[in-house]
């Protein structure tokens, strides 16, 4: 069985521990692989690595680090075939996504920040005629990056490109869920030639090795996505040691159909936006809300389109949705299907049960069908907490006012999508919107300079574009008195 390994000072090694953790193919059920079940002491070596690589590479030249980084995004592209493969094996996405979206999206990632960091420029200030002020921008140190299991290769990239561009170096915890592409893509660094010990990614729980690193005294950046509980765990320690943290936590997210819209694309985009990933994206609508007098038919239209995805073995090119990522994961999402009908919901499709489509291989894989509820009102559980799976809420709405109070109504603050033709009305619900993102007539189109983040109980801070380069680099003002008049 392969054993994933620990990617430390250049090295793939192994635990100090020896101990390693099931890897299970979540649509089979199956453990396939071991992933290191690293501790505090595998951490102290990858920082001690990051550490001694730290001199050296925060003083490459641009230009050079560039080139390494981009290289590695040829790589990832050149393994295209492999690394969606095993994506879709390790987290149950279809594979047709992690070939379209995830494997792409981190190729673009390094490449947007590899070309990024040389267009980087610092601020500079002239106070009247008395002095000139400009910022030097210098990479912070050793950083530690936390992510999570539902866009596993992307979301990491998405932090250690950046992070690199900047001459930081690195200690890394992808989620032990979904450990695979970030094993493959310490192997691609390596082949790339990025320096021993810029990158290290250490495997292993969070409670245990995402720990050691938050609280590791070097360690003064941390990037960290996830859940909006670990988040609130992570700063209690990371805040009385002044770290500069940045949280990219769960979300609510409100989809608004107005019935001026175009309701086609309002009904296939909303598809997409509820169960795409199964449904486990951190900007999924979750909630949708339509305007009384198209409610019923967008609904009766929504549920049809809804029983017609194929929800079968990732493998296939022709399932639209694949497995859960875990069984805890299942368990948590068959326990809010439980308790939407406890709170009064209406079922309209989906639910229990395994779904009809699923090949006999998959018979002990983690298997939602997609599941829409009516009837709940907008304070219930199932409408306040994040399920991070394939199931949707549809309320209907009178009134623009209403609608924004509905949107607004949860403690996250992470995306809206609205749609409307309506281009003042448009206008207005983005600006009435909490959130850290408001799609008009579209949902995740994602281009990277733009800041990316949440407000309320969805993050703090922002990434994206120059807002990750200023994450990265530490400020400095130098005020220089401009003589009056010659000698
Ligand atoms: P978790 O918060 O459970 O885990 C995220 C990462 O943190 C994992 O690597 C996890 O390790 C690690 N971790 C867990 N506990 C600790 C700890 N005490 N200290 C340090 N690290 C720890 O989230 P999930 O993996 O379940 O991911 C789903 C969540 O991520 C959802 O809430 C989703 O909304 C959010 N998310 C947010 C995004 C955004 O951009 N805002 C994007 C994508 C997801 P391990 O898994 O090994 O326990």
């Amino acid at each position: 069985m392969l054993k994933i390994k620990n990617y430390i000072g250049g090295e793939l090694v192994d635990p100090v521990s020896g101990a390693y953790l099931d890897d299970v193919n979540p649509a089979t059920g199956d453990v396939y692989a071991q992933v290191p079940d690293s501790d505090e002491r595998d951490v102290e070596q990858a920082v001690q690595a990051a550490e001694a690589a730290f001199g050296e590479w925060s003083h490459t030249p641009v230009a050079q680090r560039s080139k390494v980084l981009v290289k590695v995004a040829d790589l990832i592209e050149a393994n295209l075939d492999k690394l969606a493969r095993a994506e879709c094996i390790d987290n149950g996405k279809p594979l047709s996504l992690a070939k379209a979206l995830d494997i792409p999206r981190a190729a673009a990632n390094f490449r947007f920040f590899a070309t990024a960091i040389i267009h980087f420029r610092s601020e500079l200030h002239t106070t009247d005629d008395v002095a000139i002020n400009y910022t030097l921008r210098k990479p912070r140190g050793v950083v530690g990056i936390i992510s999570p299991w539902n866009l596993p290769l992307y979301v990491i990239s998405w932090k250690v490109a950046p992070a690199l561009a900047c001459g930081n170096t690195v200690v890394a915890k992808p989620s032990e869920v979904t450990p695979m592409t970030a094993y493959m893509l310490s192997e691609l660094c390596r082949e790339a030639g990025l320096p021993p010990g810029v990158l290290n990614i250490v495997h292993g729980e969070g409670a245990k090795a995402g720990d050691a690193i938050v609280r590791h005294p070097t360690v003064r950046t941390i990037s960290f996505t996830g859940g909006t509980v670990t988040g609130r765990e992570i700063t209690k320690i990371a805040s009385p040691m002044f770290k500069r943290v940045a949280l990219e936590l769960g979300g609510k997210n409100p989809n608004v159909i107005f019935a001026d819209a175009d309701q086609d694309k309002a009904l296939r985009e909303s598809l997409r936006s509820s169960f795409a990933n199964q449904g486990q994206v951190c900007l999924s609508g979750s909630r949708i809300f339509v305007e009384q007098p198209v409610y019923k038919t967008f609904v009766e239209r929504f549920v049809e389109s809804a029983k017609n995805l194929r929800v079968g073995d990732p493998l296939e090119e022709s399932t639209d949705q694949g497995a859960l990522v875990s069984k805890a994961q299942f368990d948590k999402v068959r326990s809010y299907i439980d308790l939407a009908r406890k709170e009064g919901g209406t079922i309209l499709c989906g639910g229990d049960g395994v779904p009809d489509s699923l090949p006999d291989r998959c018979r002990e894989g983690f298997f939602v069908a997609p599941t829409v509820i009516a009837n709940l009102s907008v304070d219930c559980r199932v409408n306040q907490e994040e399920i991070f799976g394939p199931v949707v809420t549809v309320t209907p709405f009178e009134t623009e006012s209403q609608v924004v109070e509905y949107a607004n109504a949860t403690d996250y603050g992470l995306s809206a999508s609205v749609w409307t033709n309506d281009l003042s009305r448009a206008h207005r619900m983005a600006e009435a919107i909490t959130a850290g993102t408001v799609w008009i007539n579209c949902w995740m189109i994602r281009d990277l300079s733009v800041p990316f983040g949440g407000m309320k109980n969805s993050g703090v801070g922002r990434e994206g574009g120059e807002e990750s380069l200023r994450f990265f680099t530490e400020p400095k003002n130098v005020c220089i008195r401009v003589p009056r008049g010659t000698s």
